[in-house]
């Protein structure tokens, strides 16, 4: 039987024998000498991690329609245009990431107004125009 004191000593024991975690290297892609993994820019030469691989990126142009169709659909249908919104937000290009958050805008904007002008219309279907 034992207590939970000498469970957490056993446990810390383990982890001081431990070995450190092992410093992994990989190699420049520029000048091809070995650097940190995590090494955002290579010490030995000019090579930067965020050029090389914003090339990579894709720029997918917005058709001027298809962006329209995409805003009118949020403006109509609020959660379409949430969903969209999400969806193109978490795109890696500029153009999409602002379609995006104007597809938000649009869609939350209207989970607020929409209530609001029903609660209108109601209002007056009852109540009438007095
Ligand atoms: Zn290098």
């Amino acid at each position: 039987m034992s207590s939970p004191t000498t469970n957490v000593s056993a446990f810390a024991g383990e982890g001081l024998s431990k070995p450190a975690a092992p410093v992994r290297d990989r190699f420049c892609p520029s000048c091809g000498r070995s650097i940190a993994w995590e090494a955002l820019s290579c010490p030995h030469c000019q090579w930067r991690q965020g050029e090389g691989s914003r090339l990579m990126v894709q720029h997918d142009p917005i058709p001027a329609g298809r962006r329209t169709l995409t805003y009118v659909g949020s403006a109509l249908v609020p959660l379409l245009g949430i969903i969209l919104g999400a969806m193109y937000m978490g795109r890696a290009d500029e153009e999409h990431r602002h379609v995006g958050m104007m597809c938000l805008v649009l869609g939350v904007l209207n989970v607020f107004l929409l209530p609001t002008v029903l609660a209108a219309v109601l209002y007056v279907m009852v109540l009438g125009w007095g």
